[in-house]
């Protein structure tokens, strides 16, 4: 009978990111919620993050030693972050007499593929899963790693553990994926720059990705086009408030009329311009073989034709010093003439739930930040977003300036 019941009640994927761990005390306070849910007669399966800070200190460590550490000693080291996370978790279920086991991506068996640094998940075996769950015990799964072909540990890239969740829920077809973080769900843009960002009730699977991708951390872009391909209902909550968070879903009918939903934001960029290209030959494309060889992921790019032609684009700062390396090598042989470098840049970025009318947006946008003596650097469309790199500096105040212009802060 007991087995019945546990089967048919509902199953919970749940990730606590790390704020949420970020103390012994507010470890504690998470095992009390997730006891309260198991003898509620929930089932759940947790996934944690480490504890907050723990990973970039991990990356400050590999960076001490060399700054061009393999990747796939970077993945062995930064993911012992969330194996911390996970046995002080089943510690305190098991204090509060619930049954829980903490387990690593390798335990669960979670594939993935051999891109150290950025691996993607490729299947997850659920039999082990589902035996503890049909036992009634709690798997609590460290999140952000997993395994290659070749046993090797991998991790999913920055923030990568909301994608675990995802991945699990998918393969356990879960009633809900329930992402709980430090804010009360997904709002209108980063409520840390805007105090006036407005928490939405729920939000498209198609203008959140876009949200993440962009660089709005509240979810790992893999999370959501996971969650979209499989059909995972996903939410976002407080792991400290309560309320209903946000909800990811398909979206309706399309909107009469596209507006813009959120705005997203991005830091420590850089603009790398190449003047003088020679036009006849294919440096371009030598160029961004040899970028994309190293694996380095250019943002925005323009290449405009006067007398000679002219090729600019962003980039992390973080790639900055191995690609102005590359171009050194190249410069010689492809006649590259001149590189111009700016740092601390920034991005703004539009979101809109349909197709927009760009030069309307556009208009605003450089009305709006220029009465802000903001410089626009660069301007990007694509149908649903619109993208300036603007001075790092100027970040707050033109995101504060757009999301009232646009009368975000009344939606
Ligand atoms: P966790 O450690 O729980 O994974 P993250 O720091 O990765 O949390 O993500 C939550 C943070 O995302 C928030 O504290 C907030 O500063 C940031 N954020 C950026 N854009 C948004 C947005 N549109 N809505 C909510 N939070 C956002
Ligand atoms: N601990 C990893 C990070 O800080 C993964 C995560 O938190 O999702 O990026
Ligand atoms: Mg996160």
């Amino acid at each position: 009978v007991l087995e019945k019941e546990l089967s048919s009640s509902k199953l919970y994927v749940k990730k606590f990111g790390g704020t949420s761990v970020g103390s012994i005390a507010r470890i504690e306070h998470i095992a009390d919620k997730v006891a309260k849910a198991f003898f509620e007669g929930e089932r759940q399966v947790i996934v944690l993050s480490a504890m907050a800070g723990e990973t970039n200190r991990l990356f400050a460590l590999a960076g001490q030693v060399d700054p061009k550490a393999h990747a796939r000693e970077l993945d062995m080291l930064v993911s012992t972050g969330e194996q911390v996370s996970i046995a002080l978790m089943a510690m305190a279920l098991h204090k509060r007499g619930v049954k829980a086991k903490s387990l690593t991506g390798d335990q669960v068996q979670i594939h993935t593929n051999s891109q150290f640094g950025r691996a993607s998940i490729e299947s997850v075996d659920t039999d082990y899963l589902q035996a503890l769950l049909s036992q009634g015990v709690i798997p609590v799964v460290a999140g952000f790693q997993g395994r290659d072909s070749n046993g090797e540990m991998t991790t999913l890239g920055r923030g990568g553990s909301d994608t675990t969740a995802v991945a699990l829920a998918a393969a356990l077809s879960a009633d809900e994926c329930q992402i709980f973080t430090d804010v009360t769900g997904v709002f209108t843009t980063d409520p840390n720059i805007e105090p006036g960002a407005q928490k939405l009730d729920a939000i498209s699977f198609e203008v959140m990705y876009e949200m993440a991708r962009l660089g709005a951390k509240v979810l790992h872009p893999d999370s959501v086009s996971y969650a979209e391909r499989f059909k995972v209902p996903l939410r976002v909550l407080s792991s400290f408030e309560p309320g209903e968070g946000t909800l990811i879903q398909f979206a309706g009918c399309a909107p009469t009329k596209a507006k813009i939903v959120g705005i997203a934001t991005s830091k420590s960029l850089a603009l790398v311009s190449l003047q003088g290209l020679k036009e006849q030959d294919d440096a371009c494309a030598q160029l961004f073989h040899q970028l994309a060889q190293l694996g380095v992921d250019i943002d925005l790019m323009t290449k405009t034709q006067h007398e000679s032609q002219m090729l600019s684009f962003t980039l992390a700062e973080s790639a900055l010093e191995q690609v102005l390396s590359e171009l050194d090598a190249l410069s010689s042989r492809l006649d590259l003439g001149p590189v111009y470098v700016e740092q601390q840049l920034a991005r703004i970025s539009l979101v809109a739930d349909g197709t927009l009318a760009m030069a309307e947006v556009a208009a605003s946008v450089f009305d709006t930040l220029g009465k802000q003596g903001i410089h626009v650097k660069l301007l990007s469309t694509s149908e649903i977003k619109l993208s300036v790199v603007i001075a790092e500096s100027d970040l707050h105040f033109g995101v504060r300036a757009l999301h009232q212009a646009l009368a975000l802060d009344r939606v």
